[in-house]
């Protein structure tokens, strides 16, 4: 759900071989499509083509997204923008990859009819992902565990896009996690949907706990593995015991809530209850103090009253979320929720919205403040550009580009990769700074 800025992608990895065409890859989208985006150049340098930054390219290859209308005009455009340097003689060739191939494939090339292929997603193998090209930086990595969703949430069109839920195989899933420990990484991202249905289909039973045991007993370069997206109905108490109790696990627990009101949980099909949701947060916030929840909520889906919203608003109120992202429900064609009577006008979305995200504002910033004397451990990303002795680096609280960044002074040089202590000494809203410690 999580939104990043369009990226290319240039392999810096390896020299060029002498057969192949120059490719490069446009990625939109969130980071299960950056997997995705991935396995697409592992596939082509496989195949003998040399992967290059877009401007370079003969051949664009745009890996789109299509989960709300916001995402589908941004893949349009990018794909406007390579057409237009086809038309000009810049590119040979156009390919269209991912959801919006996979959900408006025949659309797109009745429309674009200058579109050389489209493709659709990468389907994920059981059995692993082949050779992939890093997108990310050396020190840390996304690990797929599953692909596609084992819900069935009435406004989301995401399980159709993407088909029949399928995890990895716990063997494959740990000779990558294995490669990526000996290769130096220093985090990773354990990402999927719903990483908590993980096992469902392949061994009859939700296997996450398990398998992050096993992941940390294997890991020795490895300090840090988070857990991107948990569902609600599908978090175990063994699962919160192994985070509590495994210092690998960062603090972190990112768990879409979406709404609290009963009637609206039942139309989004949760399969939670407003009560069980309550106890669920009050079971992590007892057995986990100090951890980090990040969760998301929808505004306005068909039949949401003011009754409904005022009961969200009182939750952001009362349970004091660490992070959280609000999203305006958005009309998507063959979910259920189309078809749902009493659409809620633009105008009253939007002042939801508002009025949730300004009482976070302040929750946030009276959190952070929290945080001004106390040493955190974090890691560094990189030297901020164009200020010597500043670098930017994440606590265990934050993703990489969701969430805030850790603006760190230091008199001596820091590498990406590095952990250091900071000593947290101002607070913004959703970023810190501090010197080393
Ligand atoms: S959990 Fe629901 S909202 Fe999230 S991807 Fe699955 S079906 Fe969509």
């Amino acid at each position: 759900m999580n939104k990043k800025p369009p990226q290319t992608i240039q392999d810096s990895q390896t020299g060029r071989e002498r057969q192949g065409k120059n490719v490069g890859v446009v990625n939109l989208g969130c980071a299960r499509n950056l997997v995705d985006a991935q396995a697409i150049l592992g596939h082509l340098k496989r195949h003998g083509h040399h992967i290059v930054g877009i401007e370079d390219s003969e051949i664009a290859i745009i890996n789109t997204c299509a989960f709300v209308e916001e995402a589908k005009k941004e893949s349009i455009d990018t794909i406007l923008d390579a057409l237009e340097l086809k038309k000009q003689g810049k590119l040979k060739k156009v390919i269209v990859a991912g959801c919006l191939a996979q959900r408006y494939g025949s659309q797109l090339a009745k429309e674009f009819k200058d579109i050389d292929a489209i493709v659709g997603v990468q389907q994920l193998q059981k059995d692993g992902v082949a050779d992939q090209v890093s997108l990310t930086p050396a020190h840390f990595a996304y690990v797929k565990i599953c692909e596609s969703c084992y819900n069935q949430c009435s406004f989301c069109i995401i399980p159709k896009i993407k088909g029949k839920f399928v995890s990895r195989t716990a063997a494959s899933i740990l000779e990558e996690v294995k490669r990526l420990d000996e290769r130096g990484v220093r985090e990773i991202h354990i990402i999927g949907q719903d990483i908590t249905a993980y096992g469902m289909d392949l061994y009859r039973e939700k296997s996450l706990a398990r398998l992050l045991k096993e992941i940390v007993a294997i890991t020795k370069n490895i300090r840090w593995i988070r857990l991107l997206y948990t569902f609600p109905a599908h978090v175990t108490d063994e699962l919160i015991e192994v985070i509590a109790r495994e210092k690998k696990i960062c603090k972190y627990i990112d768990m879409p809530i979406q709404h609290i009101s009963d009637p609206l949980l039942k139309a989004m099909n949760r399969n939670i209850t407003q009560k069980e949701t309550l106890a669920l947060i009050r079971k992590i916030r007892n057995r986990i103090p100090g951890a980090s929840l990040r969760t998301t909520f929808i505004v306005g889906l068909p039949g949401e009253t003011e009754e409904n919203f005022y009961e969200l608003l009182r939750l952001i109120k009362s349970a004091r979320f660490e992070k959280v992202g609000v999203f305006v429900y958005s009309r998507e064609e063959g979910t259920p929720a189309y078809q749902m009577a009493d659409q809620v006008p633009e105008a009253v979305k939007k002042r939801r919205l508002d009025a949730l995200m300004s009482a976070q504002q302040e929750i946030s910033r009276s959190l952070q403040e929290k945080f001004i004397g106390r040493t955190l451990e974090v890691l560094v990303d990189e030297e901020q550009k164009g200020e010597q002795g500043v670098y930017l680096a994440r606590s265990e609280y934050d993703a990489p580009e969701v969430d805030g960044i850790v603006y760190v002074r230091s008199g001596k040089r820091l590498s990406p990769g590095d952990f250091v202590k900071v000593r947290i000494t101002d607070a913004y809203e959703y970023d810190l700074a501090g010197e080393l410690a």
